[in-house]
């Protein structure tokens, strides 16, 4: 056993009483807090929720009782995922003293299953990034090359699962936080269908995106997060009351006569040269697995960029408006109520998150409404509809995850465009409400990981499983770790 057991390898040695759950949760604790000032993956550590939970555990186990499908298991959750007690603070100034007073549904759903949650995870504020420097507090750092970017925004929870500081992460993804810093940091990670997983409790960004998913260091792993998560909740109007199937069953079907479409647009370029060819190989590992490969043509990705950078912004813009230190959350003091929303908002909104507020307000202004809001939107249905016709040819889509690996800390900070241009493989699959996995696939000469990333038709996560399972079990990058002896 060593930090990156696996969630079967923690629950054998719990049920068979190898290893109690409270000294697990001490020792991954331990590590948690020696690494933490090399990564700064946590915004907040729970140690003594995580002892007691684990306590918690360790009787139910040793009074015979069936202690869940995650007992024991340790997982780090995004911080704009809401805890009941437990600090909640979407890496905003604004959210900073916030300590909610219910769980997010994925979070009951969690500690009903078992899990230990360890702490809060670092992210861009609100969600809003691509490197999980617009943190107000602090970067994280990627844990195979400290001067790089985990990516973002749930970049907290991938430099964890990829340290070992947790076994499993929550992330949420809006326009690519989860698969975008899997792929940085060399873990896998899924976007579930829009409506799959319950959104009550995470902390809304564009709400007609926002996804919460699953983080993981192998598929079965997260395959078998996934399942703890997913399925109908009353508490969100968006949820979908579908019967979700039984992920694991799929993971050792092979690929044999599956149809891959690869999309030329991909690899077009702005893709590093590296991450194209490692992607090439990949295919061709699939293609020697039985899949069909397919190049198709989505010509609407080129307007996935700007489409999104009006919708996200505009989402958010409206979302955002309840921080107004009324209610909750910080407030700033003066001597009538507007100058009191104005200050609280000008000193607890960071650069990003105004530049967000600031363009989405005026997209949706009367006068540009139309212009703007209106037209991403029609350009939103094209994008949808071009996916939807591709995947009627082919079972699943493959792409790079991102167009270049980790880049360094600061590098992008200056220029939010080439920090947007970071979506580009990812934005379809929000914009199209499709599932879409990414998994590790090697790494480019200087020991970056590169990601492949998978998209399927709609509430179809199982097929996204089963062909990443396939690559996973022909391949051997998963069981690479980052090098935490030199951290
Ligand atoms: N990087 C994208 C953005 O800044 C996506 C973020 C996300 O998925 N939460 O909006």
């Amino acid at each position: 056993m060593d930090h990156f057991s696996t969630i079967a390898e923690s629950r054998k040695a719990l049920l068979s009483g190898q290893r109690s759950a409270e000294a697990h949760t001490t020792e991954v604790l331990q590590h948690i807090h020696s690494l933490e000032s090399a990564l700064h993956a946590f915004v907040t550590i729970d140690d003594d929720g995580a002892l007691a939970s684990a306590l918690r555990i360790d009787k139910e186990v040793g009074a015979g009782r069936d202690p869940g499908p995650l007992a024991g298991v340790i997982v780090a959750v995004k911080d704009n995922i809401v805890t009941k007690g437990l600090r909640t603070t979407a890496a905003s100034r604004i959210l900073e003293n916030y300590v909610p007073v219910f769980d997010g549904h994925v979070v009951e759903r969690l500690r009903n299953a078992g899990a230990i949650i360890v702490g809060k995870t670092n992210l861009d504020e609100f969600a809003m990034g691509s490197s999980t420097e617009n943190s107000a507090f602090y970067p994280t750092c990627n844990p195979w090359n400290v001067d790089c970017v985990p990516g973002g925004s749930s970049g907290g929870s991938a430099a964890a699962v990829a340290a070992g500081q947790a076994c499993v992460g929550l992330g949420s993804d809006t326009g690519g936080s989860i698969r975008q810093p899997a792929s940085l940091c060399g873990i896998v990670g899924l976007k579930p269908t829009w409506g799959r997983v319950s959104r009550y409790g995470l902390i809304a960004f564009a709400s007609s995106l926002d996804q919460v998913g699953p983080m993981a260091r192998t598929v079965e792993d997260c395959a078998q997060l996934m399942q703890v998560i997913a399925g109908f909740d009353a508490n969100d109007a968006t949820s979908v009351d579908l019967d979700v199937p039984s992920y694991q069953s799929e993971l050792d079907r092979g690929v044999d006569g599956l149809r891959i479409g690869v999309p030329e647009q991909y690899f077009g370029p702005g893709t590093d040269p590296e991450v194209a060819q490692t992607l090439r190989t990949a295919l061709e590992q699939m293609e020697s697995a039985g899949a069909i490969l397919q190049t198709v043509s989505l010509p609407t990705t080129d307007h996935c960029l700007s489409s999104y950078y009006v919708i996200a912004p505009a989402e958010a813009s409206s979302n955002l408006a309840r921080y107004d230190g009324v209610r909750y959350g910080y407030r700033a003091e003066a001597t009538d109520i507007d100058a009191m929303i104005c200050k609280t908002r000008a000193a607890g909104f960071g650069a990003e998150v105004k530049r967000r507020i600031m363009l989405g307000t005026y997209a949706l202004s009367a006068g540009y409404y139309d212009a703007f809001y209106g037209k991403a939107q029609r350009v939103r249905t094209l994008i949808r509809d071009d996916i939807a016709r591709v995947l009627e040819t082919v079972d699943v889509l493959a792409t790079p995850t991102s167009p270049i690996p980790a880049f360094r800390l600061g590098e992008r900070v200056s220029d939010p465009l080439s920090m947007y241009l970071m979506d580009i493989c990812t934005l379809s699959a929000n914009l199209a409400g499709i599932p879409a996995l990414s998994q590790p696939c090697g790494f480019t000469s200087s020991g970056l990981p590169v990601g492949l990333q998978w998209m399927g038709r709609p509430f179809d996560e199982a097929t996204l499983f089963r062909v990443a399972a396939c690559y996973q079990n022909r391949t051997q990058w998963h069981t690479n770790h980052p090098p935490l002896g030199a951290l």
